[in-house]
């Protein structure tokens, strides 16, 4: 599997990435599945509802859950995974994240160290089958 995020959705993530900072910023990535890759259409940028600096964790507004949910009724999407952010931090699975995961989903992690977009220095996902398992890593493209 392979995840393809435009380049103008990541625009998206990585300007929300950058803003967050030192916190961590979290969202949805709205698509289709064709064949080995998952196509990423619109990033959705969510509220975290941990009010503090963290970069292991972090919880996704149910608000926005909702959000994302009639967004992809409406333009005939579904959820294929979600984006957060490691503020001063790799971009690889806490144990935290490997907890809090569900099957299918693709998990982007961005490495950011600063308010700027340039700040972003990684970016990798990872799909978590079950919650004992190691992380299995899935190829980015951005286009
Ligand atoms: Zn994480």
């Amino acid at each position: 599997m392979s995840i393809i995020i435009p380049n103008f959705e990541f625009e998206i993530i990585k300007k929300h990435a950058a803003e967050a900072f030192p916190y961590e910023a979290c969202g949805g990535l709205l698509g289709k599945i064709e064949k080995d890759s998952r196509i990423v259409v619109k990033a959705y940028p969510a509220g975290n509802r941990y009010g503090r600096i963290t970069w292991d964790s972090f919880e996704i507004e149910p608000k926005d859950i909702l959000g994302m949910d009639k967004l992809c009724v409406k333009e005939d999407l579904d959820i294929l995974g979600f984006y957060h952010t490691h503020p001063n931090h790799p971009a690889i699975p806490s144990n935290f994240d490997v907890n809090a995961s569900w099957p299918f989903y693709s998990y982007v992690i961005l490495s950011v160290k600063g308010n700027s977009m340039d700040n972003v220095t990684d970016i990798r996902s990872y799909l978590m089958a079950d919650r004992v398992s190691v992380p299995v890593e899935e190829e980015v493209i951005i286009k």
